[in-house]
């Protein structure tokens, strides 16, 4: 089904010309009927149901009920929300019900949204298309035997298949956008620090990031509004824009725009390269002056993420040890046994991998040439693409250097599966704001395309993609 603008839906509720029990009704019902995409890890009526009655009171008795009242949504399984257990999609985290709720998810209730389901992810955030999820897989809307991309590849179906007007993810190193690219939705990953990562299940701290997930740059820019700034529980969250979020007068006319050469090399997909080609064409028809940039360091930016991110998350998964929360083995004769015997059979396949890959590249002995080599070419990304930005105001390229692949195409060889993220983990690298927005179909697959800006520069990202949107459908 396709939903309203999200504006116009809480608009009607505040007017009392629809319902929010009803929205949310509505939603339960699309997520029941298209189940067999499995997007979905658990729903959440009866707490759904009491907040819809609430709004709808509240309108009754004359009250604003907010900017979002009664917008249905579903968020990723790492986020904390009350009313159904938080998993990460891991068996380690089966069980556990969330203390408190995340920062971003208390903000989309206090302007009236309504959280209605968890989505499918791979387990705590560790992959490009759901496989790796400890539970079961995720089916892309457009092709039942393809992935939906991921690791936010529940939010991405969810959204394309219109189980609810928005969602959201996280993206660490592309988890947002390239699912968005593989369903075809706009997925939004903000500039690092400008949304709370508090009561979210952490990944790689340096690069975690809220994505939001939606149809429209406008109905994605509404939430970014809600959601960004602030916040006392995260430290490393910075201040709103003082105009906020939604876009301005959108054109690209006069934008300076550099196409990543790096982007568009080998690799590549025939069918990827020419809708990017074809869409780069119109902007410069709308008035866009393209050029082509070279960033040198984005060649190595997947082997750096692929030792930073491990890094963090093999500090990060530490606390999983089997006696504060999570997964905890019962037959264990001493405490080590506990921790030892908790990890081994709590943690799946992949988070293991990047455990064992982070504890390696950390050790004495590796650390300098691995950990700390990184580190140095990650400065060396982080000056190319400031000094990039002094030339153009955004950068474009693909998404993914391919559409969605096969189910089980690639989960028996880690590298091939990490090859998805060459064009989204820089982004994180560097800290900047990024966007996919679906540019086409290539073999009845969508194509995304990606947009990035300085950091800090969300406004001006929303208010450029707003018009990319325009001119490339
Ligand atoms: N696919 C990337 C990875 O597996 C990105 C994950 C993410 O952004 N959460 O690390």
């Amino acid at each position: 089904m396709t939903w309203e603008p999200i504006e116009d839906i809480a608009a009607k509720v505040n007017k009392g010309e629809l319902n929010a029990v009803d929205l949310v009704d509505t939603s339960l019902n699309a997520i029941r009927q298209k189940e067999e995409f499995k997007a979905i890890i658990a729903i959440i009526p009866e707490r759904a149901r009491e907040r819809a009655r609430h709004i709808d009171e509240k309108v009754a008795s004359g009250e604003r009920a907010g900017r979002l009242a009664g917008v249905p949504f579903i968020a990723k399984d790492n986020f904390l929300v009350f009313g159904a257990e938080t998993t990460a999609a891991s068996n380690m985290l089966k069980g556990f019900n969330a203390p408190y709720q995340a920062t971003v998810i208390e903000r989309l209730e206090a302007e009236g949204a309504i959280c209605v389901a968890k989505a499918n992810l791979d387990a705590y955030a560790h992959g490009g298309s759901t496989e790796n999820s400890d539970f079961f897989t995720t089916r892309n809307p457009h092709d039942k035997t393809r992935v939906p991309g991921g690791s936010s590849g529940g939010s991405a179906a969810s959204v394309a298949l219109g189980l609810t007007p928005f969602a959201l993810g996280t993206d660490t190193g592309g988890s947002t956008r390239q699912p968005a690219g593989f369903v075809g939705c706009v997925g939004y990953k903000p500039t690092y620090g400008l949304m709370s990562r508090s009561g979210i299940v952490a990944m790689a701290s340096s690069t975690d990031t809220v994505g939001v997930l939606a149809s429209t740059v406008q109905d994605t820019a509404l939430v970014v509004d809600v959601i960004a700034g602030k916040d006392d529980l995260d430290s490393t969250t910075i201040a709103r824009q003082q105009e906020g979020y939604l876009p301005g007068a959108a054109s690209v006319a006069g934008k300076k725009i550099g196409v990543i050469k790096e982007y568009m090399g080998e690799g590549v997909s025939d069918g990827v390269r020419k809708q990017i080609e074809a869409s780069i064409e119109r902007l410069q028809k709308a008035g866009a002056i393209i050029t082509e940039v070279s960033l040198p360091s984005l060649s190595l930016a997947l082997a750096v993420y692929y030792i930073l991110c491990p890094a963090e998350i093999s500090s990060n998964l530490s606390r999983y040890d089997g006696q504060r929360y999570g997964y905890s083995y019962e037959d264990a004769k001493d405490l080590s046994e506990s921790y030892t015997k908790s990890r081994a059979i709590g943690f799946g396949n992949e988070a293991k991998r990047r455990i064992m890959i982070g504890t390696y590249v950390l050790s004495s002995g590796y650390y300098d040439a691995y950990y700390k080599r990184a580190q140095i070419v990650r400065t060396k990304l982080i000056q190319e693409a400031v000094s990039a930005f002094e030339a153009v105001d955004f950068l474009v390229g693909p998404v993914a250097p391919t559409t969605a692949f096969k189910i089980g195409e690639r989960a028996d060889d880690p590298l091939a599966m990490y090859l998805a993220d060459t064009m989204t983990v820089a982004a994180n690298l560097i800290g900047i704001p990024s966007v996919s927005i679906p540019c086409g179909m290539s073999n009845g697959l969508p194509v995304g395309m990606q947009i990035m800006a300085p950091q800090r520069a969300d406004r001006e990202l929303l208010t450029v993609a707003a018009a990319v949107e325009e001119a490339v459908q």
